[in-house]
């Protein structure tokens, strides 16, 4: 299939973003990597008056340091993070993640902001910005907001950001001590679209367990340390609070499986990671 008619426009700078976003509202699509956005087009699942073309940015950041937060802008790509020097120190559980996100083209072409917007419930950077609980800073004519990683996902494909806003930076806590990091994944095959993704980070007080593919939105649970004891039956009581069908990647009993087993490999690989 092929999108329906639209619009294109570059943008050169945030502001004439805004202004159109403000003007077209939910008519408009901005146009990142575009690896979601045209096939979702192309499926006629979104279908713009006009798409924004924001590759054509002056003056934004890529990726900084600032204390203890990494500042990543909306053009910074998937694999310029897989490469940046510091992956591995600074955000250990997205240094264990980037791998699974489609081919190396996609990662090549999609941008890190780009992924948390599209917010697709299998997606692995979503998973990792909740588990994490990172933040993501929107602009719109009315003014500027942060929304916290927790509250920024509703549901399929839908987040807390309104038509008119602008993702204009994201926000990740860098490694702390005496923290632990883990991420695992499991699909048809390597760098398909995840059945399930598991992002855990985990210190001595809690353990906060971040699962993806399975519900219909990226969804996080905290339990505290001392509980881990329990954790068969802790994990036992989350997959069974998840409203799942059988789909013709797998039923939902394999589903409730992968919540329970690779759900618990997952959470002692952070707890073995933390220093
Ligand atoms: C074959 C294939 C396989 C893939 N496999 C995976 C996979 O395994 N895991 C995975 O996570 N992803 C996968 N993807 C998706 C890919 O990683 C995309 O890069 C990502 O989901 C979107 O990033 P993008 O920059 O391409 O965004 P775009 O496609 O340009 O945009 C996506 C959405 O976000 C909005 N948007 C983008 N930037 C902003 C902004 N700054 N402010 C506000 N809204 C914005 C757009 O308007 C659009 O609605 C796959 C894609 C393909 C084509």
């Amino acid at each position: 299939m092929k999108p329906c008619n639209f619009e294109y426009t570059k943008c050169f700078t945030i502001s004439d973003v805004i202004q159109i976003l403000n003007e077209f509202g939910n008519k408009a699509q901005i146009l990142a990597g575009g690896q979601s956005l045209i096939s979702m087009m192309n499926m006629r699942i979104v279908n713009p008056e006009i798409i924004i073309d924001i590759n054509f940015l002056k003056d934004i950041i890529s990726i900084e340091e600032k204390e203890d937060t990494i500042v990543i802008g909306p053009l910074y790509k998937q694999l310029e993070l897989e490469n940046w020097h510091s992956l591995k120190t600074k955000l250990p559980l997205i240094d264990q993640a980037i791998k699974y996100v489609g081919h190396i083209q996609h990662r090549a072409r999609g941008t890190v902001i780009g992924s948390i917007c599209h917010g697709d419930p299998t997606s692995e950077l979503p998973l990792c910005f909740l588990a994490l609980n990172g933040k993501i800073h929107l602009k719109s004519k009315k003014g500027d907001r942060s929304i916290s990683a927790d509250d920024f996902y509703l549901g399929p494909l839908l987040t807390s950001k309104n038509s008119n806003e602008m993702a204009i930076k994201l926000e990740l806590p860098v490694r702390k001590d005496n923290f632990g990091y883990a991420f695992d994944e499991v699909s048809e095959k390597y760098s398909d679209y995840a059945i399930s993704s598991f992002a855990v980070v985990s210190d001595n007080n809690k353990i906060r367990f971040a699962l993806g593919g399975i519900p219909s939105k990226p969804t996080v649970i905290e339990w505290d340390m001392n509980d881990f004891k329990f954790i068969d039956d802790l994990l036992n009581d989350f997959a069974w609070t998840l409203d799942l069908e059988d789909d013709q990647h797998a039923s939902a009993i394999y589903k409730r499986d992968l919540v329970r087993k690779v759900g618990k490999k997952t959470i002692i690989n952070s707890i073995n990671n933390i220093k």
